[in-house]
């Protein structure tokens, strides 16, 4: 109605949020809400390093000064990070000058499109179903968006599809998305995909997304080295518990780095994430130790689903499962989303399927029960 509103914008419809509450009490309506699709941590912070949090807040934090925008020592902390995580030899190893940080890995796909693709008629490619902020962000900034399928069982790209994409004169692909391990399908980058995504040209910028990397432990860092149209995503919502503070990181070639700071805006992020950031990343062997038994509770969860003759689920790299009805099943995926709800499970119907992501023990058993009862009750006696 308002007509100085871009069209692009005026047909979008906008991402929807899962219904949380600043003060954390979602389930106000229900007695128990179980979260299980956005794919963060089950655990908070544990008490200790949040009145450690609580402490900064007091003192060095000075609330009325703007934040640290050379984000100098966070970037020195997580190149760290990464070098460790990595197994980088010192010769090898990345330098903070290869960081840059964004208000959520969000903000670092934005800036990348603003960096790269804005304002030039250059697109972007994608494999879906992947994840829908690439998609999304591009939309919003006039950016055309050419996506191509996976394949139905192994969910590997279409490489012979995603190749005539590149070929293609119109639009010209300037930026191809990658998930490393994909979600919502859980899947990490084949060999395949991996030599693809290596003959791509210098003028195609490869954006690989390891915000399930702390789980997957696959990670293409070791390859940034030998190829400068390469960056890597990765983000604190999930491993590290701080999706409530938004941060998140991409690893590249300087001179691109030195393109994302420009583009960003220069207090992006606030001083109260840098310093939780900073202390998550002090704390590191803790919080990553829960890291295996989610593994155990994922594959666990996994064989017990799978043994519901409706269900396909799918292996994962990741903290979260993807499964899909068989075609006889006798439930729609918008109907298994909807009643689960109303018990009090919200998970994710996306792709064609559902996403799970795997919470504490009893959650993991509730959505088995729940999803089990549910076929159960349509189940026809035989
Ligand atoms: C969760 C997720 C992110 C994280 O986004 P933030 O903005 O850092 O919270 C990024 N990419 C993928 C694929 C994700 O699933």
């Amino acid at each position: 109605m308002l007509s100085f509103i871009r069209p692009a914008i005026a047909q979008l419809s906008a991402y929807k949020p899962h219904p949380g509450s600043i003060t954390g009490d979602a389930a106000s309506h229900s007695p128990v809400l179980d979260r299980l699709d956005t794919n963060e941590s089950a655990n908070d912070l544990p008490e200790e390093l949040k009145q450690k949090l609580a402490q900064l807040y007091l003192h060095p934090l000075e609330a009325n000064r703007y934040p640290d925008g050379s984000h100098h020592q966070l970037k020195e902390a997580i190149a760290q990070y990464v070098n460790e995580s990595a197994q980088l030899t010192p010769e090898s190893a990345l330098s903070s000058a290869q960081i840059c940080l964004g208000n959520g890995s969000d903000e670092l796909i934005r800036s990348i499109l603003m960096a790269t693709c804005l304002g030039e008629s250059a697109g972007i490619l994608t494999a879906n179903p992947t994840f829908s902020m690439y998609g999304i962000l591009a939309q919003t900034l006039g950016i055309p968006v050419v996506t191509v399928d996976r394949d139905s069982q192994t969910f590997e790209t279409d490489l012979q599809a995603a190749q005539h994409a590149i070929d293609s004169p119109r639009p010209p692909i300037r930026v191809v998305f990658m998930v490393h391990p994909n979600s919502p399908t859980g899947n990490p980058l084949t060999t395949q995909e991996i030599q693809w995504l290596e003959q791509l040209p210098p003028e195609i910028l490869v954006v690989i997304d390891e915000a399930y990397f702390e789980f997957s432990q696959h990670t293409l860092v070791p390859e940034l080295d030998r190829h400068p149209n390469w960056v890597i995503l990765r983000t604190f919502s999930k491993a590290f518990r701080l999706a409530s503070h938004r941060v998140g990181y991409a690893i590249g070639h300087p001179e691109f780095i030195e393109a994302l700071e420009k583009v960003r805006l220069p207090y992006n992020l606030p001083t109260f994430s840098q310093l939780a950031a900073l202390l998550v990343l002090q704390n590191r062997q803790p919080l990553l130790s829960a890291i295996d038994p989610l593994l155990q509770e994922r594959e666990h969860l996994k064989e017990r689903l799978n043994q519901i003759s409706q269900l396909n689920v799918w292996p994962s790299a990741a903290n979260f499962l993807y499964a899909r009805l068989h075609s006889t099943a006798q439930l729609t995926h918008q109907e298994i989303g909807d009643r689960l709800k109303a018990q009090g499970t919200l998970i994710r119907h996306t792709g064609g399927g559902l996403r799970i992501t795997i919470g504490n023990p009893d959650e993991n058993q509730r959505t088995y029960q729940r999803l089990n009862s549910l076929f159960a009750s349509v189940a026809i006696p035989n």
